[in-house]
């Protein structure tokens, strides 16, 4: 227990007696994420201001209690998760859309508004947010900036970094700094908004977020395929690409992820399918539709066996929800599935895809690949039974047989998830002594006395 009666009065005296509450079904509510792991809080506090969290992060910094910021825990890391008790320190309540700017084209909002709220907002401003994690239903504007969310228009519009221009954040030490600019353009100094974008709630907490938008499309176009060798699959994705067509979502599904679908929903496919793609186009409705026919002939020239364009807003959601069901079915039928979201040059999916393969093989694991193919990064799971003896152990031989081939690929342990504690211990496998020797002393200097998060990104902290 890091906080005594005393302490406990004086965060309390911050945010108000109805914010704080060291009750058991407080803190066992926000003891997890979606990994599952479980470790209590303390604590758990509520604040509604960048003032109040100035304040608590200065008791926490002087009495060294861990503090772990927290939005909708759906991260898929651990990064939200108490590993070491202390402070959660629940964001939500800091869910006000402050300005939509249609003249420059920026919003401001608090980082506890839900992704979703956020862009139907910006929407009937006439405008598109386009950072869209799958999570956007439930997770929060301050979780995606932590994590850098990804997500289905990645391929096109990249990520959250991409669009983040500017951030009110309290430090660990509990100053309140603003980086950035509300400009599109600023080199005044170190770009310290990207340093932030990513930083897994390990060097600040961001109170505000200003982002840029953009214009939404004229015109989207849905087209799915259905293919009998994965390699047919990844070839159409490369020929899309060196075609110089850039879809707004290129999305593969492979066979074990589609019977997983198929049980779980009742869904029809086509016999002897070993993948599916889901094309996205978008743009002037000129050009989209000529690209959606150019796309269409060369999934023919790969021997796709079934193909199919939404004619309709019903047809284009009947098109995506075998994707959108994907993470529900894999659950369950593996309830202690592992997860990865690796990402590789896109020229290089096929040759990991069957490396994957052969891992699964030499496990005697069925791993099921889903994920952003436009992006080369797959969602890698590998369904495990946890009761049975030695499974989780042999899972994690997998996983790290799994990263050491992506790195010899040339690509990365995470396009999207982030380190937290699950990947911590194979951070060296990607990132060379001295960039961790780097990366360290950032974390110090942010956090001396290594109270925001500890535990997460660092192996053994
Ligand atoms: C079904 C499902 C689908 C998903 N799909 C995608 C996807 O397509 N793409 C993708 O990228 N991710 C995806 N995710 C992962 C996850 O939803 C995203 O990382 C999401 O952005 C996390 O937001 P959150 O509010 O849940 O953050 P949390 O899980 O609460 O926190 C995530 C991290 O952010 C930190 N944090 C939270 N708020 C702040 C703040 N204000 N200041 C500083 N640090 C903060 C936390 O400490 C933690 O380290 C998915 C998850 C699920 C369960």
């Amino acid at each position: 227990m890091h906080i005594d009666k005393e302490t406990y009065k004086k965060l309390e005296n911050i945010v108000g007696k109805q914010f704080i509450s060291s009750a058991d079904i407080d803190r066992v509510c926000h003891s997890y994420d979606a990994t599952k792991q479980r470790h209590l809080p303390d604590v758990v506090i509520r604040p509604n201001s960048a003032q109040e969290i100035s304040e608590v992060m200065k008791i926490a910094n002087e009495y060294r209690i861990p503090v772990y910021p927290r939005g909708a825990a759906s991260g898929l890391t651990g990064g939200a998760v108490p590993l070491y008790g202390g402070i959660a320190l629940d964001l939500t309540r800091l869910n006000k859309i402050i300005e939509i700017d249609e003249a420059n084209l920026m919003a401001t909002v608090e980082p506890g508004v839900i992704i979703a709220d956020f862009q139907n907002e910006v929407e009937k401003h006439g405008l598109l947010y386009p950072p869209d994690p799958a999570s956007n239903k439930f997770a929060t504007m301050g979780g995606s900036v932590a994590e850098c969310s990804g997500g289905l228009r990645g391929m096109k519009y990249g990520v959250t970094k991409d669009y983040v221009t500017a951030l009110e954040v309290v430090l660990p030490t509990g100053e309140i700094i603003h980086t950035g600019s509300i400009t599109l353009k600023s080199v005044t100094g170190y770009d310290l908004t990207k340093l932030f974008v990513g930083s897994e709630g390990t060097l600040g907490i961001f109170t505000k977020i200003v982002v840029k938008l953009i214009p939404p499309p004229e015109r989207i176009e849905t087209i799915r395929a259905y293919f009998g060798s994965i390699k047919d699959s990844t070839d159409t994705v490369s020929s899309i690409i060196a075609n110089k067509i850039v879809p707004r979502a290129l999305e593969f599904v492979d066979e074990a992820c589609i019977k997983a679908v198929s049980v779980y929903t009742g869904f029809n496919v086509p016999n002897g399918t070993k993948a599916m793609l889901l094309i996205e186009l978008d743009g002037p409705s000129d050009s989209v539709k000529k690209d959606a026919e150019r796309v269409m002939q060369i999934i023919k020239s790969h021997n796709a066996f079934e193909i199919e364009k939404a004619e309709t807003e019903q047809e284009k959601d009947s098109l995506w929800a075998i994707r959108r069901s994907i993470s529900p079915a894999l659950y369950a039928i593996s309830s202690g599935k592992v997860n990865e979201d690796i990402c590789v040059p896109r020229s290089r999916l096929t040759e990991m895809l069957e490396k994957i393969a052969e891992i699964g093989k030499k496990y005697s694991f069925t791993i099921a690949n889903f994920g952003h193919a436009g992006d080369g990064n797959i969602h890698v799971n590998i369904l495990t039974e946890p009761s049975v003896p030695g499974e989780l152990e042999r899972a994690e031989k997998a996983v790290e047989e799994i990263f050491q081939s992506v790195v010899q690929l040339g690509g990365t342990l995470s396009g999207e998830h982030g380190i937290g504690n699950t990947k911590s211990k194979y951070l060296k496998y990607e990132v060379g002594p001295v960039e961790m020797k780097l990366m360290r002393e950032i974390k110090k200097l942010f956090d001396p006395n290594n109270i925001l998060n500890p535990g997460k990104i660092f192996y053994a902290d």
